[in-house]
């Protein structure tokens, strides 16, 4: 029998050719495609079969928000190159084809040497630069505080200046996609404009903004909500909240970590409901110690923070959520099996919806996820296509197919 070499794998995984092809239903339009994916580049095409019961293509999941993943962490202050392109590796396995490298408020020269890390990483050679799709930088233009700042540093949240903006961006040879501040810090208005005006994203969180506020950084060009119904402090005012007024604002999407953890049914179901599937994207927001198993863990920043055997994440004795556990396929199985979601409204989420956000740098239409459902809810990421090459197959997956063959 033939086998396989997945050179681009550490592992060197070794698949029989004749058992990683698959007819499968594509999960937006429902039409069946024939996968391949030994080949290179992976031949995917539509097909005259009819699709495989529980396989399903999607077009690539991308992850606007990821702080790091399964003991790497990309917030770390000795950042380096490995770490940044480890993460990408073993996100392949979750089935995320792209993400966002996400910075929270540092110190800024930490900051810099880690935009200039990333940069680096993002030219490296090799398909774990290619799901390096730039950076969001979540500060340090966000709200001082406690509650609203999370579990970021007051004392190195700043007011906005494009001066700062402008020498960030050269360290990180303009790979900052999208930036999340809090619109209610002097001087943001102008700089939402400016950040806009040099073909940077805007989204607004970790703030404590009023209604006026919010509808002038709208106005000026913000676009999206960071991590709606989070970071935020515990008690709000009842009817005039940062909460309600995102939620009230149709001129600002919503990205939401759909990880049974950070919204509270009710909130999900208001969610979904007053943003609508078009102005929602799926996040993790995962930190270092995601699927790490549970336990206390030291933070790079000597932040303790403990994982719970459900994946929770949260910081010290404060009980506060401290970023997330989950990846994006534990939010997508959670979409699919707490929240009923059909295929075609979450391949929405993962995948075309954040792919809109990091468009002209990296095209995602030769990026694929293909899974397999057992039941709802219980789905494994079969194999991960980035721009044409595979980069990860699920051996035990293939092996099960061809046992129920
Ligand atoms: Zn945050």
């Amino acid at each position: 029998m033939r086998l396989l070499h997945y050179a681009s794998r550490p592992d060197a995984l070794r698949v029989p050719v004749d058992r990683v092809s698959v007819v499968a239903s594509h999960a937006l339009t429902e039409e069946p495609y024939e996968v391949d994916v030994a080949t290179v580049p992976a031949r995917i095409r539509k097909s005259e079969l009819s699709a495989r019961p529980g396989w399903f293509l999607h077009p690539g999941w991308v992850d606007l928000q990821v702080n790091g993943f399964n003991g790497h962490d990309l917030n770390r202050a000795d950042l380096d190159t490995t770490t940044c392109l480890q993460v990408a590796r073993e996100l392949w396995r979750e089935g995320v084809t792209g993400f966002l490298a996400t910075l929270i408020t540092a110190p800024t020269a930490q900051v810099r040497a880690s935009l200039r890390t990333l940069a680096g990483a993002m030219r490296a050679p090799g398909e774990a630069s290619t799901s390096l799709l730039g950076i969001h930088l979540e500060g340090p233009w966000i709200s001082d505080r406690d509650g609203a700042r999370g579990a970021h540093p007051a004392e190195h949240t700043v007011d906005p200046d494009i001066r700062l903006f402008d020498a960030l961006q050269d360290a990180a040879e303009g790979a900052i996609r999208l930036v999340t501040l809090a619109p209610e810090r002097p001087g943001s208005i102008a700089f939402i404009r400016a950040l806009r005006a040099r073909g940077v994203q805007v989204a607004l969180g970790h703030t404590l903004a009023s209604r006026d506020e919010f509808r002038a950084a709208v106005a000026a060009g913000a676009t999206l909500s960071t991590h709606l119904g989070n970071g935020l402090p515990a008690t709000l005012p009842r009817h005039h909240n940062p909460l309600l007024e995102q939620l009230a604002n149709d001129g600002l999407a919503a990205t939401v970590i759909f990880d049974g953890h950070h919204l509270s049914p009710a909130l999900t179901h208001v969610t979904l409901r007053s943003k609508g599937i078009d102005r929602l994207v799926m996040v993790s927001d995962s930190v270092s110690v995601a699927h790490l198993p549970a336990g206390e863990y030291e933070t790079a920043v000597g932040e303790r923070v403990r994982v719970e055997t459900s994946g929770r994440v949260s910081l010290g004795d404060t009980g506060y959520l401290a970023g997330s556990g989950s990846s994006l396929l534990d939010c997508v199985c959670f979409a699919r099996q707490s929240l009923g979601l059909p295929w075609p409204t979450i391949a929405r989420l993962a995948g075309t919806h954040p792919a809109r956000y990091v468009q002209g740098r990296r095209g995602t239409t030769r990026s694929w996820t293909l899974i397999r459902e057992r039941e709802a809810g219980a789905v494994e990421v079969a194999a991960t296509v980035v721009e044409g090459r595979v980069v990860h197959v699920n051996e035990a997956v293939w092996n099960e197919k061809q046992r129920s063959r």
